[in-house]
């Protein structure tokens, strides 16, 4: 695991270890960055010039940045939680939720499999959680395993030399960004399970915000367009354990289990 690296201001960057290197963004100090100072610090992926922010959530976009900067300067405090886009819960309807398919590149080379096996653990800890949702890997798309391929909801791809060890998406995000990216750098090595990890990011595409930006944790706040399923949960699988979390590794908990199921069942 790297060490955390704050800056300091009131959007101080954390560059953590991290399912995210850069970006938990914290509005908790009296003085603001400019919006410059703020992009400067925030890792675009050279992979797809996406900004990430909170640590492994991509923002396509100047103008969405823009946007990410003005929401959280202009709420600096406001509390597993569901993210909201204006309101309305972000996840899917009970019949998509049954059918998440995704493809897992066959660029991952030498990895694919152990990747794969990953995926499919990943995704197994939330589908044992709640038979609301179901993901299921087509192989058969591996060969064509992009953003491009609409015969699979969403791709797993490999990225090298990121500053996370996977990102993700909601919901919400647009067919042609909706895809896992993994780091193959760091994916083995980030001292946490590939099958944890990739579970924290499949939580992610089930619409499932970072514990941590909840008041209780007490730093790493990210915004408030979330609606909380549980009381506070410190040792989350959402929860970075950086942020004040009580627990080093990333395994669910009953209280994520419990969470999943306000939203997609039992
Ligand atoms: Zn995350």
């Amino acid at each position: 695991m790297k060490r955390t690296i704050r800056a300091t201001g009131a959007l101080a960057i954390a560059a953590t270890m991290s399912l995210g290197a850069a970006g938990a963004v914290q509005a908790q100090d009296s003085e603001t960055p400019s919006y410059g100072e703020f992009k400067s610090q925030t890792y675009q992926d050279p992979h797809d010039g996406q900004y990430i922010v909170n640590g492994d959530i991509p923002v396509q976009g100047e103008q969405a940045l823009r946007d990410f900067y003005t929401k959280v300067t202009a709420d600096p405090r406001t509390s597993l939680i569901v993210n909201t886009v204006y309101g309305k819960d972000d996840v899917w309807t009970a019949e998509q939720a049954k059918d998440l398919t995704y493809c897992v590149s066959d660029d991952f080379g030498g990895d694919h499999d152990k990747i794969a096996q990953a995926m499919e653990a990943g995704a197994g800890q939330w589908e044992a959680a709640s038979s609301g949702v179901d993901f299921s890997h087509v192989a058969s798309e591996d060969a064509n395993c992009t953003t491009s391929n609409d015969a699979v909801l969403f791709s797993v791809e490999p990225v090298t030399g990121a500053q996370y060890i996977a990102r993700a998406f909601f919901p919400s995000t647009e067919d042609s960004t909706r895809n896992v990216l993994v780091n193959t750098d760091q994916i083995f090595t980030s001292g946490w399970a590939p099958d944890d990890v990739l579970a924290h990011e499949l939580g992610h595409s089930l619409g499932f915000r970072h514990e941590h930006t909840r008041p209780e944790a007490g730093t790493c706040f990210e915004d408030d367009n979330w609606r909380p399923l549980t009381p506070y949960d410190s040792s989350s699988i959402m929860h970075y354990p950086q942020c004040n979390g009580s627990d080093d590794d990333l395994s669910m908990t009953n209280m994520d289990r419990d969470g999943i199921k306000e939203v997609y069942g039992s």
